[in-house]
């Protein structure tokens, strides 16, 4: 399944003149097997083991690149660093406030919502994004655990 996706990523920059560097190739299949959103930094962590002279500059310029080329989202978060999602079918992430882990899920129908939103405002719009945020089911787990400890101790 995903390496169908960094095939057809990849035709898809191919059908828009663009060349896949091995660096190109490399994030794109990182983002898109890790299914982790990652920042950029984390990606050059991943990613420095397999390439002597990578940089975070690099990385960045890529993304960038991606961005533009629609093949990439990034997701900022005001002064926090931006994490990068593969596009795919719209979806929405619902993210741990303890942990940081960022799960993909699939609802429909919120273009009603941007329709109406453009209405009460007038704004005309062309994108939403919704993030919905809590504890993860590990973070869960961690926490009815380290309860049970302080109860028995
Ligand atoms: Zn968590
Ligand atoms: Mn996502």
């Amino acid at each position: 399944m995903e390496k169908q996706q960094v095939a057809a990523a990849v035709e898809k920059l191919k059908q828009q003149g663009v060349r896949i560097t091995p660096q190109r190739y490399a994030i794109l299949d990182y983002l898109i097997e890790s299914h982790r959103h990652p920042t950029a930094d984390e990606i050059y962590q991943a990613l420095a083991p397999q390439f002597a002279k990578l940089s975070v500059a690099t990385i960045y310029n890529n993304l960038r690149f991606l961005t533009q080329h629609k093949i990439v989202k990034e997701l900022s978060y005001g002064d926090h660093a931006s994490r990068y999602d593969f596009v795919t079918t719209e979806h929405y992430h619902a993210i741990c406030r303890q942990c940081g882990a960022i799960v993909d899920f699939f609802y429909p129908g919120l273009e009603d919502v941007e329709i109406a939103s453009s209405r009460l405002t007038g704004y005309q719009l062309d994108e939403h994004r919704l993030e919905v945020y809590g504890l993860c089911p590990q973070c869960q787990k961690l926490k009815e655990e380290s309860a049970d400890e302080n109860f028995t101790h």
